[in-house]
């Protein structure tokens, strides 16, 4: 894989979520490693325009804001992505969406519970929500690595969703998988409060999605 390759592949993931509906305009993000840092979509750009000559590589030790000015312009939550990628050997890729229906659950500030075995894919018996922080911000930063822990996806308050994984298709994969759960969880919730799996199924189906989903040919 080379850098161009990884920088395509990123456009090809921006615009795969437009059509997927799980994004739109200039929200959400994507980042992927590359070397001793990694590749970030830059801030405000539709996927429409994006161009793999506009993919911005940061160093993964970036602290400084202004050392972003050579890099270009990153997208506003580079903190978020570095800090996942930094801290979570197991992700090679981020995707931040603000897609509908998980964030109308995540304006609730509300965990996804174990409504479906689907829930397992990002690692657990639930999808936490973390608590709200501005957009961009290290707290929001490390709102996000908390509700991380042990699991591949997590709802933001008030913002969206962090789907992670190996590559860029299993991230985007989870990203589109979270919004078709929330979606599900809505309108079950709309007879009451819908039961939930119990621990121990969660638990052997978590197991179970070690050896499934897409896998980069
Ligand atoms: P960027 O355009 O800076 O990536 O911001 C979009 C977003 O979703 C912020 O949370
Ligand atoms: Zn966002």
């Amino acid at each position: 894989m080379t850098e161009h390759a990884l920088r395509e592949q990123i456009v090809d993931t921006a615009r795969e979520m437009e059509r997927l509906g799980i994004n739109q305009g200039t929200s959400g993000n994507v980042s992927t490693r590359w070397l001793d840092g990694f590749l970030i979509t830059p801030s405000g750009v539709p996927a429409a325009k994006l161009q793999a000559e506009s993919i911005v590589w940061l160093p993964m030790d970036i602290q400084e804001p202004s050392a972003l000015i050579d890099a270009g312009r990153p997208s506003s939550e580079w903190r978020f992505h570095r800090d996942i990628l930094q801290s979570r050997p197991d992700a090679h890729a981020v995707v931040h969406t603000h897609s509908t229906a998980a964030t109308a659950l995540a304006i609730h500030a509300r965990d996804m519970p174990a409504h479906h075995y689907m829930v397992a894919a990002a690692g657990g018996n639930s999808i936490r929500c973390a608590p709200y922080a501005t957009f961009g911000s290290q707290a929001l930063s490390d709102h996000a690595l908390a509700a991380l822990a042990g699991r591949s996806a997590c709802l933001l308050a008030h913002h969206g969703v962090i789907a992670l994984g190996r590559d860029l298709g299993r991230a985007l994969w989870l990203a589109h998988e979270v919004e078709v759960l929330a979606k599900q969880y809505l309108l079950a919730c709309q007879l009451g409060t819908p039961p939930v799996l119990p621990d121990e199924e969660m638990q052997m189906v978590v197991e179970k999605f070690r050896n499934y989903g897409p896998r980069t040919p």
